[in-house]
């Protein structure tokens, strides 16, 4: 038996939004294809048992794209987890922090302050390097970061979200584990996954909808969980399940899958870093030519290709750019409440049409306000 569906005219407007995030257009067009009726299922996926053949050839299929995008190696596990990043913020001391050691963090914004400060609640940590006093306008040096030895790991946020600032490189942290926050920059450009023992984020930003965390772990890693933890807080038990221990996050990991075949049709990492490169220059120029009238919040060394953060000389005038941009169709921009001012997400999927549209409002609204 069966049914066709209406199909209805949509319009799309430029969405700036930091996360949950702009989509490829390529993609939501394959998950409303596949909507009513996944190919060969007869069902959506978000019916169907996760136990199921379509649903195994789903998760199976996401890993291997994924691995072959990342060029993850074979003693890496990859694990599809919930509770968003947040949640691996304590599961990270909850596994790999045992009694009597320590770890370190590298504090260059607030989603890693808020890692440090769960890890606080779990075990003992200690602030590796901060960038705080400096209201996290750049991410810190190699040389301001003190790494112990002894550190059972150290952590790090590879993109700050909130303030538009981002590590390109990796800390030296010698043999001490690296673990990495890169929520809001997983998959956006080429990385040696070796030089990590983690690597985690949530997909809502760069990688496709929230429910779903990525999680890539080193498995000699997995030798330290101890026992007797929470079964869904179990990394170890995790990777032993592939991540059906229970019912995974089904259509988000779906949507991951689908988003990781656009990145490879489109010539993979280095095709996508070329084109967020290309992005924030454009808008970073932007800034930098408006003679003061566009502030950047980040110190140029540090500045994200993901997030842009900028102010203007006023609040109001701030105000009636978020709310004038807004009515064209530029939705988003308004800044984190903890920075103020503007900030301009251009992830992955983000497309550089909509760059070229702020930066002509940019234009436009300096030449009436300026
Ligand atoms: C958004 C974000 C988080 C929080 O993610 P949730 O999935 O909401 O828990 C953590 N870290 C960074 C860097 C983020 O951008």
């Amino acid at each position: 038996m069966t049914q066709t569906v209406k199909e209805t005219k949509v319009e799309r407007i430029y969405n700036f939004s930091a996360g949950p995030a702009v989509l490829p257009l390529e993609v939501l067009e394959q998950v409303q294809r596949d909507l009513i009726s996944y190919p060969g299922a007869g069902m959506s996926v978000m019916e169907m048992s996760h136990r199921s053949a379509p649903f195994e050839g789903i998760i199976h299929t996401a890993e291997a794209d994924l691995r072959t995008l990342l060029n993850i190696p074979a003693n890496y596990k990859v694990l599809y987890l919930q509770g968003g990043a947040s949640l691996q913020f304590s599961m990270i001391p909850m596994n790999f922090l045992p009694t009597g050691a320590e770890a370190s963090y590298i504090i260059s914004g607030v989603w890693a302050q808020t890692a440090y400060k769960e890890a606080l609640k779990l075990g003992k940590a200690r602030v590796a390097a901060s960038t705080e006093s400096e209201n996290f306008t750049r991410v810190p040096t190699q040389s301001e970061i003190q790494i112990d030895p002894q550190d059972a790991y150290a952590h790090f946020t590879s993109n700050n979200t909130i303030y538009g600032t981002q590590s390109l490189v990796e800390p030296e942290v010698g043999d001490v584990p690296l673990l990495c926050d890169a929520s809001s920059d997983i998959l956006s450009r080429p990385l040696d996954i070796t030089k990590y023992a983690m690597l985690y984020g949530g997909a809502q930003k760069n990688a496709g909808i929230a429910g779903v965390t990525l999680v890539i772990v080193r498995e000699d890693l997995l030798e330290r969980v101890p026992k007797n933890l929470p079964s869904l807080l179990d990394y170890r038990l995790m990777a032993e399940k592939e991540s059906l221990f229970n019912t995974p996050p089904a259509f988000a990991v779906y949507v991951n899958g689908l988003v990781v075949k656009w990145l490879l049709s489109i010539g993979g990492l280095p095709e996508i870093e070329r084109r967020n490169k290309e992005k924030a220059a454009l808008l970073y120029a932007a800034i930098d030519t408006s003679g003061g009238f566009y502030r950047g919040h980040s110190q140029p060394d540090s500045r994200s290709l993901m997030n842009v953060t900028f102010r203007l000389l006023s609040e109001e005038l701030e105000k009636k750019f978020v709310k004038e941009s807004t009515a064209i169709g530029l939705d988003g921009l308004k800044g984190h409440r903890s920075v103020g001012g503007l900030r301009a997400s251009i992830y992955n999927a983000f497309p550089k049409e909509g760059v070229a549209a702020l930066i002509a409002f940019m234009k436009d609204f300096q030449a009436k306000n300026g």
